[in-house]
């Protein structure tokens, strides 16, 4: 039916080597590694093997090249990616408090990640497209949630598919408007990828067994739970359970886990393969990506998770 597609924020991410609680000081920093969570998800989706295209925004500048040059190498078609004359791209700062939980500081709001609309590039690409993959972090941009409004019902119209990753941040503001966004998209959603107090949220109710029930009950018809280091459970509408153990790895910078086991999750769901091998796949990327410093620097192809199912051990 065509591409996966996903639409929100492309940006570089800086980072600071060592972790710290203080007053931000002059420290060693890395980067710019190629980030915002819908390009790494797409990114991850093209490297499994599924047919992924992004739609957003760069500057004109060094920063917009490493992220339009990384997902081009990694097969996914960048053709509904606007490059802006006139903003940068976005970017994020982020540093590691001391207990694991991460401070950023976000330049989104004001680049080139927040400007863009439909143009016939998209218009293009949307209708050739099969399935849209939403963050709910690009609910909070005004530009994104009409880019996303118009495709949900283009796509779901010809018959494609739509999953939501609520990825709800701290750091954004969630007014009465983006919530109503949110309780919209979880209605059209078909696949629900939630962590934490997401999954509550979406359906409205306390208690995952309820929440679980409601969203089944909606229409919703596959939800996979993601719960870190504890590993994931995937919850189908005729009433199955299955429960991914974690692969055990050594955790060196968890941004992105979530991102890279939605893309693959998806990309094999769409290239036909069954919920309990998805879950095997999508687990191994979340897990893979931990151990590498970046965003989507761990990032896996088909054949690498593949070595790496079969080289790690997994929590029983
Ligand atoms: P999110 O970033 O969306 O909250 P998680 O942190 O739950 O997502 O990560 C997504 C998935 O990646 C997990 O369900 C798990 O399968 C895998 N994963 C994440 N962190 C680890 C880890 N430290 N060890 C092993 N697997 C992990």
């Amino acid at each position: 039916l065509g591409p996966t597609v996903c639409v929100g924020e492309i940006l570089v991410e800086i980072m600071a080597t060592t972790a710290g609680d203080g007053f931000l000081e002059p420290l060693d920093l890395i980067g710019p590694f190629p980030s915002g969570a819908p390009a790494i998800f797409i990114d991850q989706c093209a490297r499994m093997g599924g047919s992924a295209a992004m739609i957003g925004a760069v500057g004109a500048d060094d920063f917009g090249r490493v992220n339009t040059a990384r997902l081009a190498r990694d097969g996914a078609d960048i053709s509904g990616i606007a490059v802006d004359p006139d903003y940068p791209t976005g970017s994020a700062f982020v540093r590691y408090r001391l207990d694991g939980s991460r401070d950023f500081v976000f330049n989104i709001a004001r680049s080139a990640a927040a400007r863009f609309g439909w143009t016939p590039k998209v218009q293009a690409l949307i209708e050739r497209s099969g399935h849209l993959h939403v963050m709910g972090s690009a609910l909070a941009m005004p530009s994104a949630w009409s880019v996303i409004e118009k495709a949900a019902g283009i796509i779901k119209g010809r018959g494609g598919s739509v999953s939501l990753d609520p990825n709800l941040r701290k750091e954004l503001r969630y007014d009465a408007e983006t919530e109503d966004r949110f309780a919209r998209l979880v209605a059209m959603s078909d696949l629900l990828l939630p962590s934490g107090p997401e999954l509550e949220r979406a359906a409205g109710v306390e208690g995952e067994a309820a929440a679980i029930a409601r969203l089944l009950g909606m229409g919703v018809s596959e939800i996979v739970m993601k719960r870190g280091a504890k590993g994931a459970t995937c919850f189908l509408v005729d009433g199955t359970r299955t429960d991914a153990p974690a692969f055990v790895v050594d955790e060196v910078d968890p941004t992105g886990a979530g991102d890279c086991f939605g893309g693959a999750y998806v990309a094999c769901r769409r290239l036909g393969m069954g919920p309990v091998e998805a879950l095997t796949y999508a687990s191994a990327a979340g897990a893979r990506n931990v151990t590498v410093r970046g965003p989507m620097e761990g990032a896996g192809t088909r054949a690498e998770l593949d070595a790496f199912i079969a080289n790690t051990p997994r929590r029983i």
